[in-house]
């Protein structure tokens, strides 16, 4: 059975046998500087031979940076053969105003959109919908799908979103996304496999059959992951404060630390029958890519290379 299988594929040599079959995905955020540009462009490049089924873009409130987002997945649209997602919020615009910015990503080759609600620009203050907007993904999901035909992948939240009344109605909600049709969800980060096993058996048994991927969060800044984890509601175990303690002038011990959590983790993740995994790269591409390695992920056209 499946407990079976994944304790003798944990006992086995570290890595061993694990031929890559899985797809990958990796999130960027739009950069504010030329330098940020050069950087992100230096991992697009750097991760795009490992053939990911997408990559995507996050999203902000505020014109600047729907801007940003915009010219950074048209570039990877216009530039590289990987399709771009792009994401899209509801936060401070009308449905006008969404199917404008939607319009432009269909104009721009764009075909997939990672729909949410998103949070307001200032973390203190709760979101409120604008009076001409969508008040929820599930929302914004129904209004793109009749715009175009876009593959939509929406976010989950095994450890349950903050705002969420209890877990259940955590995933009712995820099932109202999916229903309005999205065709996947990606999963905040978070640290323990046991907390996706959990949250996709309870998924699961809620009858959802969709595709939930696990999105993993390389840690390499652990002070910067606790603030976040604190907004997130991601629960940071103790045995990882642990591994980071005394790193903070150690920054290449530290990177590897960061490389052994996360790629343990993605090898039991694995183990327990995960075959779908999403970076959250930060826009650096070495992490990414070692975990990619580990998982038996080798640039495209490498094995006939091998073989010849
Ligand atoms: P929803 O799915 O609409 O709601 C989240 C949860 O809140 C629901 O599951 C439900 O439990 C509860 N809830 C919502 N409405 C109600 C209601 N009326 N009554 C009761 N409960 C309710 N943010 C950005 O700004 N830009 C990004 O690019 C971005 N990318 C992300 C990518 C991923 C993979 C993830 C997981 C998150 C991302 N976020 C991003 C963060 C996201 O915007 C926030 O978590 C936000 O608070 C919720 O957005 P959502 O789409 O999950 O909302």
């Amino acid at each position: 059975d499946q407990m079976q299988e994944a304790s003798r594929a944990l006992a086995a040599p570290l890595f061993a046998g694990l031929a890559g079959d899985c797809e990958i995905s990796f999130e960027f955020f739009p950069p504010k500087t030329e330098k940020m540009e050069e950087q992100l462009w230096d991992s697009v490049v750097t991760l795009a031979p490992l053939a990911p089924r997408f990559v995507s873009v996050t999203y902000g409130a505020g014109g600047t940076t729907r801007e940003r987002t915009h010219n950074t997945v048209a570039r990877i649209a216009r530039e590289t053969n990987i399709p771009a997602a792009a994401h899209l919020t509801c936060v401070e615009a009308s449905k006008g105003e969404i199917a404008d910015v939607a319009n432009a990503y269909w104009d721009a080759g764009v075909r997939h959109i990672v729909a949410l609600r998103g949070d307001p620009p200032s973390s203190d203050s709760k979101f409120v919908a604008h009076p001409d907007g969508y008040a929820s993904a599930a929302e914004l999901v129904e209004g793109l799908r009749k715009l175009h035909p876009f593959e939509i992948s929406v976010s989950a939240y095994p450890e349950t979103h903050p705002e969420a009344l209890s877990a259940a109605s955590d995933i009712d909600f995820l099932k109202r996304k999916l229903d309005s049709g999205a065709s996947r969800a990606i999963t905040q980060f978070f640290f323990e496999p046991e907390t996706f096993f959990r949250f996709r058996d309870a998924v699961a048994a809620a009858g959802v059959d969709a595709e939930i991927v696990p999105g993993i969060m390389p840690v390499s800044n652990f002070a910067a992951i606790t603030r976040m984890s604190a907004m997130t509601g991601t629960a940071i175990p103790v045995w990882m404060a642990h591994l980071f303690e005394g790193l903070d002038d150690h920054p290449p011990a530290r990177q590897l630390v960061a490389a052994t959590v996360a790629a343990e983790m993605c090898r039991r993740l694995y183990a327990g029958g995960v075959r779908d995994f999403h970076f959250y790269t930060l826009n650096r591409a070495e992490l990414s890519y070692a975990i990619c390695h580990l998982l038996g992920k080798r640039p495209a056209g490498a094995a006939q290379e091998q073989a010849a």
